[in-house]
């Protein structure tokens, strides 16, 4: 008998893996905060004596969650200006309320809110653009996820830098803060091509190379942004970053809801990774990315929330299933963007984006222990005859029982078990207050 850490029973297993599999009765076998092996319950019991052992006998396990594509700390702006065209909302509603309020007090309360909501539906790693780089990787530290954290770089003044001079400072030392860290990762990000200079956007891509960090940028989110590069730059915002040298697999391309025929030659040939966030493109009417014929192409495409001022909820498990939808109606095929693809957009492919698909994003012997329960028992999700159908058509996120981050119990039984839920609501009440004034 091998003595090992925990054995996890459960009734279904859906590791993400290329295979597809989806087994019955199965137990991960979980050791020094790895996957040891998954084997048939009676003969991980016959090989393996664990210290503690946990039984899901109406459960799917599943990979947790990546949230590809998120401003978490934004949650204390979540539904502050809703039903507008997205740059009416960004000028007159998002950038004068965060001039006036973003501070590392705010971004810290926002982000430890965010990774409550975030763990509370499954998710167990999210990739950030926003300011206050510091307050947000401390509340992913006491939080336990997986945090890989934009250095935003953007020409316009905020409480974080009042050039973008300064903005690539602060993004260095941060980087040689965190360089080293477990779980927080630090990325590049260049906010968009209109309110980054060419100058700079080739800066980005020097300190990218220089220091192996992988790019985020929104890219083609809306019409408006195509015409506006059309009239300054005389091209497209994809063939300027073509330009640049920007477009590589090191690139995550965030929304991506403008591609004419042009950019599908240029993406095949460079092959980024896009992220595709499509509630957020509906509600701001900014369009949809062509999922399926993306992936047709071979092209990577990961799924993400948006912040939840444009969303807004950072609910992985509604997403999975607006990117389903939406993915038949943009594609006209009932047959696109079947369910098993939806939920690896949100675990293998989000791994294969942020550069952690060998930690991460499958049930695979030999990675992290980052693995999520849901409970199939509940009148909203019976009866069961596929459970990855059940899983991304109908389940909501209050059948999360349990997450894993590294071998790490962040959701036990649905009580978090490093954040206080009571606190985190009587804060979110006193940004409230304050902000509304
Ligand atoms: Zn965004």
């Amino acid at each position: 008998m091998n003595k090992v850490d925990h054995l996890i029973h459960a009734k279904w297993m859906v590791t993400c893996a290329d295979d597809n599999q989806v087994l019955e009765d199965h137990t991960l076998v979980i050791h020094d905060n790895k996957i040891l092996a998954i084997l048939p319950g009676t003969e991980a019991t016959q090989r393996y004596q664990a210290n503690d052992e946990q039984h899901y006998l109406s459960h799917a396990i599943t990979p947790g969650f990546i949230n590809s594509h998120t401003h978490i700390a934004m949650n204390l702006f979540r539904g502050l200006a809703d039903d507008l065209e997205l740059m009416d909302w960004l000028n007159n509603h998002i950038w004068p309320a965060e001039s006036k309020w973003v501070s590392q007090e705010l971004v810290y309360d926002g982000s430890l809110l965010a990774m409550a909501e975030m763990i509370r539906c499954g998710t167990i790693c999210f990739n950030d653009m926003y300011f206050f780089l510091g307050a947000t990787a401390q509340a992913a530290e006491l939080a336990g996820m997986r945090a890989h954290i934009g250095m935003t770089i953007i020409d316009v003044p905020t409480a974080w830098a009042k050039t973008t001079e300064e903005y690539f400072t602060k993004a260095i030392e941060f980087y040689q803060q965190y360089k080293n860290n477990e779980l927080i990762t630090p990325t590049l990000a260049p906010h968009s091509t209109y309110t980054v200079s060419t100058e700079n956007l080739e800066k980005v891509k020097k300190l990218a190379d220089d220091y192996h960090l992988k790019i985020n940028i929104h890219l083609q989110e809306a019409p408006s942004e195509i015409e506006y590069s059309i009239k300054k730059y005389h091209q497209r915002p994809l063939q300027r970053l073509h330009n640049i040298g920007m477009l590589s697999p090191n690139l995550i391309a965030i929304h991506m809801t403008q591609i004419n025929d042009a950019d599908f030659a240029i993406l095949q040939e460079t092959q980024p990774n896009i992220v595709h966030c499509p509630e957020s493109n509906m509600k701001l009417v900014s369009g949809s990315c062509p999922v399926e014929k993306l992936a047709q192409m071979g092209i990577n495409v990961a799924l993400g929330t948006d912040g939840a001022a444009s969303n807004n909820d950072l609910d992985m498990l509604g997403e999975m299933r607006s990117a389903a939808l939406l993915g038949k109606i943009t594609a006209n095929d009932p047959k696109a963007l079947p369910a098993m693809h939806a939920l690896k957009m949100a675990t293998i492919n989000g791994a294969k984006a942020l550069g952690i698909e060998h930690i991460t994003g499958s049930l695979e012997p030999g990675k992290a222990a980052d693995f999520i329960a849901i409970d199939l028992n509940h009148i909203e999700t019976q009866p069961v005859y596929h459970p990855v159908s059940q899983i991304v058509y109908a389940t909501p996120r209050s059948q999360v029982t349990d997450v894993w981050v590294a071998g790490k119990q962040l959701l036990k039984n649905r009580e978090l078990t490093t954040l206080d839920e009571k606190e985190l609501i009587k804060k979110a009440q006193t940004w409230r207050k304050k902000i509304k004034s």
